[in-house]
């Protein structure tokens, strides 16, 4: 109760100076003032130093400054407060504590976001998407996810994300979800081709859903994967969420045949003209028994991933758009967030594993609770061994480490749950083997190049790589 009463005072606090900082933001000297609110409430998280860096790169006319100026402009100011409370108050500041605070307690890791498939079914057909061939429909059903969001919530977490199958399949259990739990952040990972005007009200009416949609670059590559006029129809969705004045993103998966189109500037002045904020990027993994290696970028490719994403996203040049590259950016998280350590994932079947990208558990969420899971074997052996490398450029257990991920599922005796085809996890640490091999003294060129304190090392040097 009196946790109750402390949360309800201080979200209020966060709205009113929130209100405020929404009117002046954008006027002489108002970033400045943000800054100073964001250390009073992130100050224990974020090195000094950080905030010293952002308060040099926010005057007026910079481009970061300029980012801001356009989504104060450009986005609804309730829908924008409604974020702010969810994804900035509740799950940045509230969830980030109060996980830390829970696993301590439990001594496991309590994950500050989950990622939940509603369903794993699809309405398109993406060449080498597993939602295209399983003709097996899996839902959790409303109570399932009900269930996650509020034992999550006991644990701290308030910022769940959608993935599929194609969440959007069931809009309107999700947004009962989001209107029952306010105090939590949505985001969903979704094609964009069933966003209509009543999906656009519902989102004005949560202010708590935030759309990422996915693409492969612009419309030959879009269109060769996902079959013809699924780009059209994403570009109506992005007119349609531009004039509702919705904030919105991208996630885009990199591969070897795509890497420099969803970097070229046409790309990134297309999605900025389209009022695209954010993009995430995703390094193609190769799991499950028929994927090849053939999409993953070589170590040149991945290489020119780490060079030109900073540069986009620089403080001065580049472009005015949020980029994130998960895997060239271990380094901003402290290496694999996995296992519960920021992030776990629950596939439609209700297997809780510790990455979207890694189909093995030894736990599922219709016979544990949520705690239970969080403590199960595997996931215990993610808290242990992580960061997996002191060179975060090679964060992954799977992709830089493989030996790391075969020896933990072996340990641990974790199942496969590919719900397709059950990838042995031999089958997938030793195709990856080669790529860790060849990736490896990049990685550490590039991590001794950016940290001069760091000690490069020898190829007989790297761990988790031979079995
Ligand atoms: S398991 Fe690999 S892909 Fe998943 S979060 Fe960790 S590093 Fe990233």
């Amino acid at each position: 109760m009196a946790n109750a009463i402390v949360h309800a005072a201080e979200r209020k606090a966060f709205e009113l100076v929130l209100s405020q900082v929404i009117k002046t933001a954008g006027k002489d000297g108002g970033y400045l003032k943000v800054i100073d609110m964001a250390q009073k409430f992130l100050g224990d998280t974020w090195a000094p130093e950080a905030f010293e860096k952002l308060r040099t790169n926010f005057g007026k006319g910079q481009k970061w400054a300029n980012f801001f100026d356009r989504v104060l402009q450009n986005i609804d100011p309730d829908v924008l407060k409604g974020m702010f409370l969810s994804f900035g108050f509740e799950m940045g500041y509230v969830g980030y504590h109060e996980t830390r605070k829970n696993a301590e307690k439990y001594g496991v890791n309590v994950p500050w976001v989950i990622l939940f498939d509603p369903t794993s079914a699809c309405n398109l057909r993406c060449k080498g998407c597993w939602a295209a061939e399983y003709s097996h429909q899996l839902n959790l059903s409303f109570e399932d996810m009900d269930r996650i969001v509020t034992e999550g919530k006991a644990l701290g977490t308030h910022g769940y994300v959608m993935t599929g199958g194609e969440p959007t399949i069931r809009r309107d259990d999700i947004f009962r979800l989001a209107k029952k739990h306010k105090d939590c952040g949505f985001m969903i990972f979704t094609n964009g081709t069933l966003v209509d005007q009543s999906f656009c009200d519902e989102i004005k009416a949560c202010k708590n859903i935030l759309l990422s949609l996915s693409i492969e670059g612009l419309e030959t590559a879009t269109d060769s994967r996902r079959g013809e006029g699924v780009f059209d129809k994403v570009m109506a969705t992005m007119d349609l969420l531009r004039e509702n004045r919705l904030p919105y993103g991208t996630s885009i998966c990199y591969t070897s045949q795509n890497y420099q189109a969803v970097t070229s500037d046409e790309f990134y002045d297309f999605l900025i003209e389209k009022g695209v904020l954010f993009s995430w990027y995703f390094h193609f993994m190769p799991t499950g028994n028929n994927t090849t290696m053939d999409l993953v970028p070589t170590p040149e490719q991945r290489e020119y991933m780490y060079h030109r994403v900073r540069e986009i996203r620089g403080f001065e040049g580049g472009k005015e758009i949020f980029l994130m590259d998960f895997q060239n950016d271990g380094e901003w998280v402290s290496g694999c967030i996995a296992g519960g350590k920021a992030y776990c994932h629950i596939n439609p079947a209700g297997d809780v594993e510790p990455c979207v990208f890694i189909h093995y558990s030894g736990a599922n969420i219709h016979d544990k609770s949520l705690l239970e899971c969080l403590q199960q074997p595997l996931f215990r052996a993610y808290h242990d061994g992580q960061p997996f490398s002191d060179n975060l450029l090679r964060p992954c257990p799977m992709l830089e480490n493989p030996a790391k991920l075969y020896k933990m599922v072996h340990d641990t005796g974790a199942k496969s749950t590919d719900m397709q085809d059950p990838e042995e996890v031999d089958h997938l640490a030793r195709k990856v083997e080669q790529y860790a091999k060849d990736w490896a003294p990049v990685a550490e060129k590039l991590w001794a190049s950016d940290h001069p304190d760091y000690r490069q090392k020898e190829e007989s040097e790297i761990e988790g790589v031979v079995f």
